[in-house]
């Protein structure tokens, strides 16, 4: 079997690797396992440093990097960038709290001295997703390595090039090689690697039916797992909202990355009043976008990043129009087998068609007419996922009010939904469970352990 590194924009293979064998990639786990007995003896200051030149390297390559993702999956130049000089800032921001985020941490009892240390676990899987290639792993493996775990990363198969630059990076960095390695494998592999004892956790950020086998099999071998699977984020537009803002910032939302992003909004829930003119702005601001080549400096949206991606999607929209939905605006595909698909609206969706049921991962807005906040609300809980949220409101007491009640991980009131180092970041139902980012991301992967003295 071969891992294809594939171009969407020109629609040719840009280079073939072959999967790595069992054989090899047990051999590599033998490595990484070795590795998680005299990692953790190092000190903070030690990964420390490491992690700060990891950071540096993220940001002399920027440009290389960012052209890599352009080429294989798609992204445009300029989000490339953005997205390595956040994993810079990721990469300092571990390695600045990693200690502290550790220390011992004094709990009353009856004892004499009761605390909880905390301590790495050891190898730690990844099984990343393609939307973010670079983004996704290291805010994986920044708090991993800081802690004293060891990473072996298993990327989307259509990003192998982005996948081996991220293993020469930390390498590159001073990281003893075995503790961080990318694994070219197809997800055949990925079962036998959980089953093995010497990985002892697991974290996937994908899609829901991925994360479920993975935590399957994880949950059989009794290893804790981390799951980041997808969402619908509702953005709730109340009647008093800044309407200018909300619809601006809506386009924003809804075209991150192309429109592949799991927190990027996909249903806009919008009161009565106001449905109209939103509409009317959001198709403004969606129309004025750019695309063309992602390596183009002034392109703003590029293609999807697999040509059956944008297949799917085409039908996902399709099938709701013919159970009903109402076409807003129609960018879509320009034939069937191509990755670009423009930014598309559709209105009088309602459960049952897929695009009510379903996340819809590429530019297309869903906007749905809400009576009143509590009919929003109503809404907005109306789903399997519950990733991220926001509310738009001049009342700010209003908006903290509503988004106290939307079932999600994340809600912000007047601004996009967003990741940043210090906020935690995750779901709650179908959207995942567990967090990254933050003291809460590192934790994950530790022995919180208890010790009493007596
Ligand atoms: P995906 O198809 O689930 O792939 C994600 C990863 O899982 C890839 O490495 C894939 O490997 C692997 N995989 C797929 N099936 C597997 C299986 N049965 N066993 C083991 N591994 C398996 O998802 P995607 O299309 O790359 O990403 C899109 C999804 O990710 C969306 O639903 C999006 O919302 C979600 N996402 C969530 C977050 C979050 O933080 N919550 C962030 C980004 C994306 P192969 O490529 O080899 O199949």
């Amino acid at each position: 079997m071969a891992i294809e590194s594939f171009n969407p924009y020109t629609g040719r293979v840009l280079r073939r690797f072959p999967a790595f064998s069992w054989s090899k990639t047990e051999r590599i786990l033998g490595q990484s396992a070795r590795a998680a007995r005299t990692w953790p003896r190092t000190t903070f200051a030690e990964r420390a440093r490491l992690m700060h030149r990891a950071a540096d390297l993220l940001r002399e390559r920027q440009d290389e990097l960012a052209r890599l993702m352009a080429l294989e999956m798609g992204k445009p130049i300029t989000d490339g960038r953005a997205e390595v000089q956040k994993c810079a800032l990721t990469c300092d921001y571990y390695a600045d709290h990693a200690e502290e985020f550790m220390r011992d941490e004094d709990v009353k009892s009856a004892a004499r001295h009761s605390f909880i240390a905390y301590e790495p676990l050891g190898v730690v899987l990844a099984v990343m997703p393609w939307n973010f290639p670079f983004w996704q792993v290291i805010r994986f493996a920044a708090p991993a390595l800081m802690a004293g775990n060891v990473g072996l990363l298993k990327h989307a198969s259509n990003v192998p090039q982005c996948a081996l630059a991220l293993e020469r990076i930390f390498h590159d960095a001073g990281f003893p090689a075995a503790t961080f390695r990318t694994l070219l494998i197809g997800s055949d592999l990925v079962e036998k690697l959980i089953e093995d004892d010497r990985v002892k956790a697991v974290t996937l950020t994908g899609s829901e039916l991925a994360g479920s086998k993975v935590a399957a099999t994880a949950g059989a071998q009794i290893k804790k797992t981390v799951l980041e699977l997808g969402g619908s984020d509702p953005f709730v537009v109340l009647a008093d909202a800044d309407l200018t803002l909300a619809a601006t910032t809506a386009a924003q939302a809804r075209m991150i990355n192309s429109g592949q992003s799991c927190i990027a909004a996909k249903r806009f829930i919008v009161h009565k009043s106001i449905v109209k003119p939103f509409i009317s702005q959001l198709k403004t601001h969606l129309l004025a976008l750019r695309t063309g080549d992602p390596l183009d400096e002034a392109t703003q949206y590029g293609p999807l990043a697999r040509p059956d991606l944008a297949d799917e999607l085409t039908q996902q929209v399709e099938d709701s129009v013919r159970a009903g939905a109402k076409v807003e605006l129609y960018g879509g595909q320009s034939k069937p087998g191509t990755a670009l698909f423009r930014p598309t609206i559709i209105s009088g969706v309602r459960p049952g068609q897929r695009a009510y049921e379903e996340e819809l991962f590429g530019p297309v807005a869903i906007v749905m007419e809400a009576k009143d906040d509590e009919d929003a609300i109503r809404l907005a809980n109306d789903s399997r996922f519950g990733l991220g949220a926001s509310v738009w409101t001049t009342d700010v007491r209003r908006g903290e009010a509503v988004a106290r009640r939307l079932e999600a991980g994340a809600v912000f009131v007047n601004s996009m939904v967003k990741s940043s180092p210090e906020i935690p970041f995750g779901g709650v139902k179908k959207s995942g469970y567990g967090r990254e980012l933050s003291y809460l991301g590192l934790r994950e992967f530790l022995n919180q352990k208890s010790i009493w003295i007596g």
